[in-house]
């Protein structure tokens, strides 16, 4: 199996959030991994001709999770590629079969820019839709895809492991993560991120053992034990800084200011330049990444 990167080039911006394509060696069955949102269609199907391949070639299509940047375009999708399944995690399955709830979730976070980011989605027929649980087994592309039950940053998460070359496509329980750096940016957006069940899913990563991650935000890297060990580390400290802050009174705004202070400066130690700051922001802002750190401190305090 081949697996090929489509850069949905998403607001303009090479490099934030991609599709996976994987192509049989024979070229005659291919699949995705991840759609991307509606506004980037086009990208996506000139990726699939740049490749050689028809729409009727694709018969699997692999979403982590139901997030309007990783599997919006999934209804517009279903009517372009006549024979392809589409594969959730169970939790997932009624937000690809009625958007509507979804919608209005992005909605409280994203407001009037909805349609500039991610476009409508519309639902995916559920005569083809197909509930995948952990360890499941899908062939697709001339080669084997794993699911993995990997919630965290979702509840309702799958990482695929491809069995040939041992690359995990992690969605977003990586971390963001943009090529030429090292640095890992923990997408802790609200409403359902969970630490503690989120280092669980880093753990049972490590126990998969893969060659490779393949963030959805965005590439492939190799050094896959310092990359979870750092973002497992960064999730932590992240957690503790903003419960600290909310300890103290602190607004939410100062508290997004100072995790983006915090944050950028631990990035640039890391040797990236300050205005890789901007480019990591179109895969999850401070003010967002900071709602979901206090609605989980928040939660959590009242379930004690
Ligand atoms: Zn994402």
């Amino acid at each position: 199996m081949k697996i090929e990167t489509i850069d949905l080039n998403f607001m303009g911006t090479k490099q934030v959030i991609a599709s996976f394509l994987l192509l049989d060696e024979g070229g005659t069955s291919a699949a995705l991994v991840e759609t991307g949102p509606t506004t980037c269609l086009d990208r996506l199907t000139n990726g699939l001709k740049d490749h050689g391949v028809s729409p009727e070639d694709v018969r699997e299509v692999f979403l982590t999770h139901v997030h309007l940047d990783h599997a919006g375009a999934s209804g517009r999708l279903a009517e372009i590629l006549p024979n392809a399944t589409f594969y959730v995690h169970e939790l997932g399955y009624p937000h690809l079969a009625d958007p509507s709830k979804l919608v209005k979730s992005a909605t409280r976070i994203y407001g009037e820019r909805m349609d500039e980011l991610w476009g409508e989605p519309r639902p995916v027929p559920e005569n083809r839709l197909e509930v995948l649980r952990d360890s499941e087994e899908v062939e697709a592309a001339g080669g084997l895809l794993v699911a993995h039950d990997t919630p965290g940053h979702a509840y309702h998460h799958l990482a695929y492991l491809e069995s040939d070359s041992s690359a995990l496509f992690a969605g977003d329980v990586a971390g963001i993560r943009l090529p030429g750096q090292s640095y890992v940016r923990p997408p802790t957006p609200p409403p359902e991120i969970d630490i503690e069940a989120w280092i669980g899913s880093i753990n049972s990563i490590r126990r998969i053992d893969p060659a490779s991650l393949w963030p959805t935000h965005f590439g492939s890297y190799g050094d896959v034990g310092r990359h979870l060990g750092e973002l497992e580390q960064r999730l932590q400290d992240w957690l503790l800084f903003v419960e600290g802050q909310m300890d103290e009174g602190t607004e939410r705004e100062e508290i997004a200011e100072q995790l983006k202070l915090k944050g950028d400066a631990e990035m640039i130690a890391e040797g990236a330049e300050p205005e890789e700051s901007e480019h990591y922001d179109l895969a999850g802002t401070y003010p967002m990444l900071t709602d979901g750190l206090m609605r989980y401190v928040t939660r959590r305090r009242k379930d004690d």
